[in-house]
């Protein structure tokens, strides 16, 4: 039976049972608004534990002033169906004062990568990010926690937060869960019209032909994002946020192409902002 829990004593006391028993915990972090990406990771917590932990929270530190916060899509007791389908065990919905209460002044540096890419347009963004999934992880003390490669530079902040604060954590990035046309799937996805959505399409078609000119031996980057941002120039609702190949792990930008490099985009559909990225 799925249990939805807001308060963090009572989650504590929650996790507390969990680990007497010796059950292992998989956790999945969420803002809500769940889709089949959210459920892909829920599945695989399923698979490898004895309890899954969802989270939901609209956590306010990831949003700048002028972003979507007020407007973020709300469906929690959707969510919480869906989730009990999935045999979920627990929801950890905390509210705003629950999560960060009056005084609380803590912040998370992630230097070197939390001003990259997103980070440049979303200053804060990933301080906003990496207090609350520290302070999620830390309250669930899951076995693995389960992220979506979708959010790829979130990804890397994870791990190198897990890595340098030694949490006790094994951090999984799962692949992308995409419209059968190559939409990644995304809570903002509802903001956008049907010609929008179309026009969305074209974040993943700059990102295909990246991968089959890397696959074809081009490994000047200047020229492939060349291409990309042709692609997306076709489209009238597009403009170009940035368009970048990155290392995997510094995500430093590069200029040839290497196995395991990792192109990234965001591309602004009317008023929404998309990303995605593909492995190359
Ligand atoms: P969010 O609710 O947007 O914070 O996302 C919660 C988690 O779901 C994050 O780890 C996301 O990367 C992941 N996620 C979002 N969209 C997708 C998708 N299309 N495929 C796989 N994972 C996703």
């Amino acid at each position: 039976m799925l249990q939805t829990i807001p308060s963090i004593q009572d989650f504590k006391q929650k996790i507390r049972s969990f680990k007497y028993n010796h059950l292992t915990i998989g956790f999945v972090p969420t803002m809500g608004a769940l889709h089949e990406g959210h459920l892909s990771l829920v599945r695989q917590a399923k698979r490898e534990h004895n309890k899954v932990v969802v989270s939901i929270f609209v956590n306010p530190l990831q949003f700048g002033v002028n972003e979507d916060f007020q407007k973020y899509p709300r469906t929690f007791e959707r969510d919480c169906e869906l989730l009990s389908k999935e045999g979920v065990d627990i929801v950890f919905c905390p509210d705003r004062e629950e999560m960060y209460p009056p005084g609380f002044c803590t912040a998370v540096i992630i230097n070197n990568l939390e001003d990259k890419l997103c980070g440049k347009s979303r200053p804060g963004h990933f301080r906003g990010v990496a207090v609350a999934v520290l302070k999620l992880l830390n309250l669930a003390q899951p076995d693995n926690a389960y992220f979506g490669q979708k959010d790829f530079q979130q990804t890397v902040v994870i791990k190198r937060l897990v890595s340098d604060l030694h949490l006790d954590v094994r951090i999984k990035a799962l692949p992308t869960v995409r419209t059968e046309e190559g939409l990644a799937l995304s809570s903002r996805n509802t903001y956008l019209s049907e010609l929008e959505k179309k026009d969305a399409l074209c974040l993943y078609k700059a990102l295909v032909k990246a991968r089959s000119m890397a696959d074809s031996g081009i490994i000047n980057v200047k020229k492939v994002i060349q291409e990309m941002e042709n692609i997306i120039c076709g489209y009238a609702s597009a403009t170009i946020d940035y368009i970048s190949i990155v290392n995997a792990e510094t995500l430093e930008s590069v200029t040839s192409i290497e196995k395991g490099d990792v192109a990234v985009l965001a591309v602004r559909i009317g008023k929404t902002r998309l990303i995605d990225n593909m492995l190359l």
